[in-house]
């Protein structure tokens, strides 16, 4: 009797799984992209409006790929931004890594997934390109307001005895 629970229950299944599709008829038909998608990175601005990218080049110093290159300069009133910025989407690998180590939060990975060329050269985004006008995924982060910033002091500390806790 178990044997046929199991054949049955083996081709209900079976049956179940033909029912579903999981191919797209691309590009009419567009995938739906999980929250955390790792497309093309992009550059973003602070909720002011400013460059959030201080040139600090972290990202390009973890890049597995080597394919982010950027020049760095100073404005008049100090704030340093990048002159020129460069991302090689040719040698990409979308792995998310600069995003993780930009301290502005100003690199971030967008949902683009489909931007094919037929030159390798088009594969090169300048700084124009990189940059989108809006904030991306961290509407009110600015740096700014966090860096150099000087904080309260913290009160002081209330003596514990580490021990106290022991069975
Ligand atoms: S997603 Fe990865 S490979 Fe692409 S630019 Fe960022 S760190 Fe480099
Ligand atoms: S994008 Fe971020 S990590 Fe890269 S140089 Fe600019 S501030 Fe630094």
């Amino acid at each position: 009797m178990s044997l046929w629970r199991g054949l049955l229950a083996s081709l209900w299944t079976t049956l179940r799984q033909l029912r579903r599709r999981d191919t797209l008829e691309y590009p009419e038909q567009e995938p739906k992209l999980g929250e955390r998608w790792r497309g093309r990175p992009v550059l973003t601005h602070d909720p002011d409006g400013e460059e959030r990218c201080v040139a600090c080049e972290l990202c390009s110093a973890v890049c597995p790929t080597q394919c982010i290159a950027l020049e760095g300069a100073d404005r008049p009133d100090g704030r340093r931004f990048a002159q020129s910025f460069r991302i090689n989407f040719a040698r990409c690998i979308y792995c998310g890594l600069c995003e993780e180590a930009c301290p502005t939060l100003a690199i971030q990975l967008s949902p683009e997934y489909a931007f094919a060329k037929t030159e390798r050269g088009d594969f090169v985004y300048h700084k124009e390109a990189l940059l989108i006008e809006g904030t991306g995924k961290h509407p009110e982060y600015r740096y700014y307001a966090h860096a150099g910033v000087r904080t309260q002091a913290l009160p002081k500390p209330v003596h514990c005895d580490p021990r106290s806790n022991l069975p």
